[in-house]
Formats: structure tokens, C-alpha cells, sequence
């Protein structure tokens, strides 16, 4: 009789699924999750992707045994054809992608049994105060953990074995603690205003008729798009149906999760890099299991096994942060609509700057648009108004102009919050010797050392190196002649702080971010008002809610633009306008001010004039002209090496290999904007072709015939690049 060969894909870097056989009695299906034997590496866990009805017979004597099945609902056909599509659109291994998929960690299986402990026998002839104190609290006749009652008790565990071993308390097996409770959809739902209730009513027919649609929620800043989209999500729980609610990572902060509980009763599931392994493993297999009903959580929460999937929201859906730069490169937004259409679910875009992909399948009917053109509770719309730097700009050294101190001083006066908003971290981007004018640089980047005075370091943002300042100049050897050039969020922070000596500043930096917890704090603390000024970098662009801000300075509005990439006017006019958008959420009108070299730039004039569609018009119509996305394709390699001639001579070679065809343009290479990072030279190519081109299937052959990468030399794909440095 014929053995039964299954294919099994293992989580490392491989495309290819193995063949294994499968042990007499053992029931196995495609998805199902097993341990299999793989080479040097002993055991690993892996999923059934196919059956194998025609093994290869060479091979069949060397194949190896399944060694058995993971009690975990198998990953659903749904998911697996996402891995295959994620994996062959980005050009990663299957396996890769799995991995995503599989980020329960070792502790798969059955939840840890819970132990619980309740009044059993007598008490023991001997007592002790300890003793007395913990059978006085089982007196009650309740059940509870054993590490609970002894901190209850205030004894420790020991007091409480010793009670078990005598008798007087005995144990039982507790259920498995809930990840989450179910939600309840008509908990806290609120009254809609006359614009929210026609897009209300319009997202919760979406939901209610199910099917693959695409709408792009756009409101601005303060519109109430999240009770809106609360809305849809709430039709999905009455269906009985899972949720999953993309969010950039910060934003994943204390204030999104309070709403979610305030309107549905729990908490959702949490899904990011944070979790604890062992909350990871639970929350993973309650997801298989259907017992979650809502995950709020980072890109990776797409690839969740997901029992029963009926929409997906991505929220602030412009967010760089939702392209993956390392491992499997994938942009969540676009592969949530790819997660959409195989599942055939509805999925929900929500910004108040949308993508220019997003505005553009907006604009040709591709996606649904739902459209809240105004605040909540006639709140305004901050009022923007450019600082003319060549004109108005501060004394020598210092960055916050006249107009914009006076500006922070009256607003503070009137009992309210200011935000100065500076998207550098630490204390000053350069330091140079005034002796020499040597610079300290990065000695593994192409890239200056970063001031962090607060952390009294000077770091490399590109590697991480860091190191104390030198005592004197490594050119020159002159002492105390290093001087701090431009300014981050630190040196801002000491300039508001001399300008308004008696007031409360707190400076918001990811790198000054110890926990996800403590930023929460900082967030509920500015919310409540116990700061008077906040410095911030983009940290502060998303999403937050502070109800007395109502001055927005924006320190320098230049900063994004003029670096070499394509996105760059996009970005710089979503980041500011979400920034500014902060201001005059509640009581009182909001400003914003820029600081900027060129007022005229259509990025500044679009947001003074509050053109938001005279922005998007030009923006695409440059794209167009172009053939930038999204009206063409592109794709980036990147190849690195120890030396630079290795790199250089790689990717010339490589750019000669592309197959020929008339509608693709290989540009390059050229020396990447930062050569050199972590001690490895860049080169980079770029790939153009046109909107329907099949630019993976292209970039598959070309890697058929492209030399092999020899040495130190490395190649990195990027389909749809979103960083060009
Ligand atoms: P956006 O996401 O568009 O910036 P939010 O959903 O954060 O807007 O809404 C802004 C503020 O207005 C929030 O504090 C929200 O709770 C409140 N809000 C919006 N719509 C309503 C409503 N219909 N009833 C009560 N509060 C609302
Ligand atoms: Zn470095």
C-alpha cells in the first residue's frame, strides 16, 4: 500500500513546501498545523499546504515522517492563499510570510492550565498568624488563583502550599482565563449628527450586506470617522463575525482602546510588537478559535488566523508605518484589500489625508467614498497661516520666531495648550568643531551623529552606534570647540523653556519612550491639561485627542520636502495637516502656524488656503504626468556590500541581466542618497513600468537569469517602494 505524502511549508526562508510522509493513523488536511523534522535543525513547526498524490519517487526513500499534529484549528484555505499571494506579489519566500503567520511563539497548544484554590478539610493543628490570615479570606467560600490569595493574604506562596499539603485547602483545574468578552454593538452608540448618520447608515448597510467592497472614509481631523466606522464594526459583531481594526503602532495608545471600551463595553484584542510572548500565544489561538471578536492591532495582526473574518478597518491609512521594511516587504493597506478580496468581506479606509492611491480609486469610482466634510460639534477647523522665516525668522542660533513666541504666550495666557511640532529627534542633527569645522560623523553610516543630550550620547540614526561626545576634536584636537548645528526636539524644548520659564513642557520622542505604558500616561496627562507646552516629533501627529490644544507651531515645515523622493509633497502636506489638525478639536478656534523658506510652495499653499483638493488635483496630475504611482509601477533593488567596488560592480551586472521588454525602464544603478549603512555600501536600481503591468511576475524571471550574488554581496527587492534613501 501507497504511504501518503503531504507538502508542508516550515516558517524559514525557503518558497518551496517539503514532502513528508504521513504516519499510519494519523488525520491530516491541508492547513493543519504539525511538528515535521527539518535538516540540522531538529523539529520545526510547519502547516499542511497540500496534498501530494504523486511524491517523487527518487526522493521517497529519504522523505521523513510527519511527527504530529498541533491541537489548533488549521489555517483556513482564505489564509493560506493570502500567504502564496503576499509572498509572490513581494517577491519573499512562502515561508517568510508563514512565519508572519505563525507568531505565536513556542507556546502553542493548550492554554496553561490555571490552578485554583478553595477551602478543603480542617484546618491543621498548627497554626500561624500567616496561616489564620489566609483561611479567614477562604472563609468567604470563593475560588481564586493561588498567587492571588496569597497577595491578598499578604503571605507568600509557601503559606499557601503549606495549607494544601495539610489538607485545609484543596485545588481545582480553573477554565482558561478569556482573552476578551464578547463586545456589545449597542452599548454606547452615539448620537449622530446630520452628516455622520447618512455615512453611519451607508457603513453599516456595507457591513450588514457583506461582499468585497472598498470605501474610503475620508473626514477631516475631528469628523467623528471612528464612531463612524464603530458603526460598521458594530453590524459585523451583531452578525457574529470578526473584526480586525488595522492602526499604525503608535497609535495603538491608551486613548483609541479607551474609545473602543467606552462604546463597546471590552476591551478588544491587542496585537502588536509589545505583547507579552505568552499573551501572544493566547491571543493567537483565541483568534483561531473565534472566542475574540475584535483585534485592534499593528500590520502583522492581517496575517492572524482568523476564524471567521467579516471586515477590516484600516485606520489613518495614509501612515508610512504601514509599509514593513524588513523581513517580507508588504504594505498593510494594500494587503488588507488583497485580505478583502479573497475573503470577500468589506474593507474600510479611514483618513483625513488619504494616500494619493487611495484619493485617485476614489476618484474613479474603484473605491466607495464616504465624505464628512465637517467637525463635531461645530467645532472649527483650524485657521493656518505661514511665518515667513526669510523675513520673520528668529535671532541667530535660536528657532522659534518672534511671531510664533508671542503666538505660545497668549494662548498659555488664555488658560490653553501649545504644541511646537519638530519632526527631529534629540538635541541637534550635526555637531561640528568651530575650530576645524570637522564634523562628527557615523563611523559604520554615511550619516552625521546625532546630539541625544538627554541621554548625554551621540547617536548614529541610521545603525544605532552611539557615544559619549569626544573630550576634544579628533581633527583638530582643539577642546571645547564642538558646537551643536540645527535643532532637534531636545534644543527646542531648552529654547520654550527659557522663553516661558514657569511653564509645564514635556517633550514626546520616540526614543525618549521607555514603555507603551508610560507613553499612554504622557498622552492621558497632556490630554487632561497637566502640560502647558508640548515639543513633539511625528509621535504627536497621530490620532490623539487633546482637548485644551489649541496653538500648533510648526517649527520647520520645509523639513520633508526636497529629499529625493517621489512621496515627498504627500507626505510633508499629510503630516502637517494631521499635525495642525490637533488644534481647536474642542472649545475655541484653533491656529496653526508654519514656519517655512517657501510660502509659496504648493504644499503650504494648499494648507493655508485649506485646499485640500486643489492639493490632491496638482499632486495627481504631476503623478500622472510622471508615471509615478499610482498611474505606473515601480519597484526598487537595493544591493549592499563590504566594499564599494563589490556592491557597485553587483549591480551593474545586474542591471544589465534585466530582460528586455518596451514598457519596463531600469533607471540606475546610482549610489543610494546614504551610501554607506552599518559598514555596507548601497547601490540602488530603480524598476518603471506601466499601472498594469505584471511587475512581480517581470522581476521573477529577471532573478532567473540575474548573476549570483558572490561574497558579501546582498540584494533586497522592494515591489511598491515607499523609502528611496
Ligand atoms: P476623527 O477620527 O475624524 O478625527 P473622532 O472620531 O476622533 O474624529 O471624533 C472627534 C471627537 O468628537 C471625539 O472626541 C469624538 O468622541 C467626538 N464625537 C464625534 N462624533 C460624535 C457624536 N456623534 N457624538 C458624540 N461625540 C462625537
Ligand atoms: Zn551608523
Amino acid at each position: 500500500m501507497a504511504t501518503r505524502v503531504v507538502d508542508v511549508l516550515v516558517p524559514v526562508a525557503l518558497d518551496q513546501a517539503y514532502s513528508y510522509r504521513v504516519p499510519e493513523g494519523l488525520e491530516l488536511a491541508p492547513g493543519d498545523v504539525v511538528t515535521v523534522p527539518l535538516g540540522a535543525r531538529g523539529e520545526t513547526t510547519g502547516v499542511v499546504w497540500a496534498e501530494n498524490p504523486n511524491p517523487n519517487p527518487r526522493i521517497h526513500n529519504r522523505m521523513k515522517d510527519v511527527v504530529g499534529k498541533h491541537d489548533v484549528p488549521p489555517l483556513k484555505s482564505e489564509l493560506r492563499t493570502f500567504i502564496d499571494w503576499v509572498a509572490g506579489y513581494t517577491l519573499s519566500s512562502r515561508g517568510m510570510v508563514l512565519r508572519m503567520a505563525l507568531r505565536m511563539g513556542e507556546h502553542l497548544g493548550p492554554a496553561r492550565e490555571r490552578v485554583g484554590v478553595r477551602l478543603g478539610g480542617p484546618p491543621p493543628a498548627r497554626m500561624t498568624t500567616a496561616r489564620t490570615r489566609v483561611l479567614h479570606l477562604f472563609a468567604d467560600g470563593m475560588t481564586r488563583a493561588k498567587g492571588d490569595a496569597a497577595k491578598e493574604a499578604g503571605v507568600s506562596i509557601g503559606v499557601v502550599d503549606g495549607l494544601i499539603d495539610e489538607g485545609a485547602l484543596e485545588t481545582v483545574v480553573l477554565p482558561p482565563e478569556k482573552v476578551t468578552l464578547p463586545p456589545d454593538p449597542d452599548l454606547a452608540k452615539p448620537e449622530f449628527f446630520l452628516g455622520q448618520l447618512a455615512a453611519a447608515d451607508a457603513l453599516r448597510t456595507t457591513v450588514s450586506q457583506g461582499g468585497y467592497t472598498v470605501t474610503l472614509v475620508d473626514g477631516v481631523t475631528g469628523s467623528g470617522k471612528t464612531e463612524v466606522y464603530f458603526e460598521g464594526v458594530a453590524e459585523n459583531i451583531r452578525k457574529g463575525r470578526q473584526t480586525l481594526i488595522l492602526m499604525p503602532e503608535i497609535a495603538l495608545t491608551g486613548q483609541s482602546l479607551d474609545r473602543f471600551t467606552a462604546r463597546f463595553g471590552v476591551r478588544p484584542a491587542e496585537w502588536h510588537s509589545q505583547l507579552s510572548p505568552r499573551t501572544r500565544a493566547r491571543t493567537w489561538a483565541a483568534v483561531a478559535s473565534g472566542e475574540v471578536s475584535v483585534v485592534v492591532g499593528a500590520r502583522s495582526a492581517l496575517f492572524l488566523p482568523y476564524a471567521d473574518l467579516g471586515l477590516i478597518v484600516v485606520d489613518e491609512e495614509h501612515d508610512a508605518a504601514y509599509k514593513q521594511e524588513d523581513g517580507a516587504h508588504y504594505h498593510a493597506r494594500d494587503m488588507a484589500v488583497v485580505r478583502g478580496s479573497i475573503a470577500k468581506i468589506p474593507v474600510v479606509l479611514a483618513s483625513a489625508t488619504p494616500s494619493v492611491e487611495s484619493e485617485v480609486n476614489a476618484r474613479r469610482g474603484r473605491y466607495r467614498r464616504i465624505h464628512l466634510p465637517e467637525r463635531f460639534g461645530g467645532a472649527h477647523l483650524p485657521t493656518i497661516e505661514a511665518i515667513d522665516m526669510r523675513r520673520e525668522g528668529p535671532p541667530r542660533g535660536r528657532f522659534i520666531s518672534p511671531k510664533l513666541a508671542d503666538a505660545v504666550g497668549q494662548t498659555l495666557e488664555r488658560g490653553e495648550q501649545a504644541l511646537l511640532f519638530l519632526n527631529r529627534r534629540g538635541f541637534a542633527p550635526l555637531t561640528l568643531c568651530r575650530a576645524c569645522g570637522f564634523r562628527l560623523q557615523c563611523p559604520h553610516c554615511d550619516a552625521w551623529l546625532v546630539d541625544h543630550r538627554f541621554k548625554k550620547r551621540l547617536v548614529c540614526h541610521h545603525c544605532g552606534y552611539n557615544t559619549a561626545q569626544p573630550e576634544a576634536c579628533p581633527n583638530c584636537h582643539a577642546t571645547e570647540s564642538f558646537a551643536p548645528v540645527g535643532p532637534g526636539v531636545e534644543r527646542l524644548h531648552q529654547e520654550a523653556a527659557d522663553l516661558f520659564p514657569d511653564k509645564r513642557i514635556l517633550v514626546l520622542s520616540s526614543d525618549l519612550v521607555e514603555s507603551m505604558e508610560r507613553l499612554r500616561q504622557e498622552l492621558d496627562d497632556v490630554a487632561a491639561g497637566r502640560f502647558d507646552i508640548v515639543v513633539g516629533t511625528q509621535l504627536v501627529a497621530k490620532g490623539h485627542h487633546f482637548p485644551k490644544l489649541n496653538l500648533v507651531g510648526i517649527v520647520d515645515a520645509d523639513l520633508g520636502l526636497g529629499n529625493g523622493d517621489p512621496r515627498a509633497a504627500e507626505r510633508t502636506f499629510q503630516l502637517l495637516h494631521q499635525v495642525v489638525g490637533r488644534a481647536g478639536r474642542e472649545e475655541g478656534r484653533g491656529v496653526g502656524l508654519l514656519q517655512t523658506h517657501q510660502p509659496d510652495h504648493p504644499v503650504m499653499k494648499a494648507l493655508i488656503l485649506g485646499d485640500r483638493e486643489a492639493f490632491y488635483s496638482s499632486e495627481i496630475a504631476l503623478r500622472e504626468a510622471s508615471g509615478y504611482p499610482p498611474f505606473g509601477r515601480l519597484a526598487s533593488m537595493v544591493i549592499t556590500a563590504d566594499d564599494r567596488h563589490a556592491a557597485e560592480g553587483y549591480a551593474r551586472a545586474l542591471a544589465q541581466s534585466a530582460p528586455r521588454h518596451d514598457d519596463v525602464r531600469v533607471l540606475g544603478p546610482a549610489e543610494a542618497p546614504v551610501a554607506v549603512v552599518r559598514g555596507r555600501h548601497r547601490f540602488r536600481l530603480l524598476v518603471k513600468a506601466p499601472r498594469d503591468f505584471n511587475l512581480s511576475g517581470y522581476l521573477r524571471e529577471w532573478l532567473v537569469v540575474a548573476p549570483k550574488a558572490r561574497g558579501s554581496v546582498r540584494m533586497q527587492v522592494d515591489v511598491d517602494p515607499q523609502s528611496f534613501f
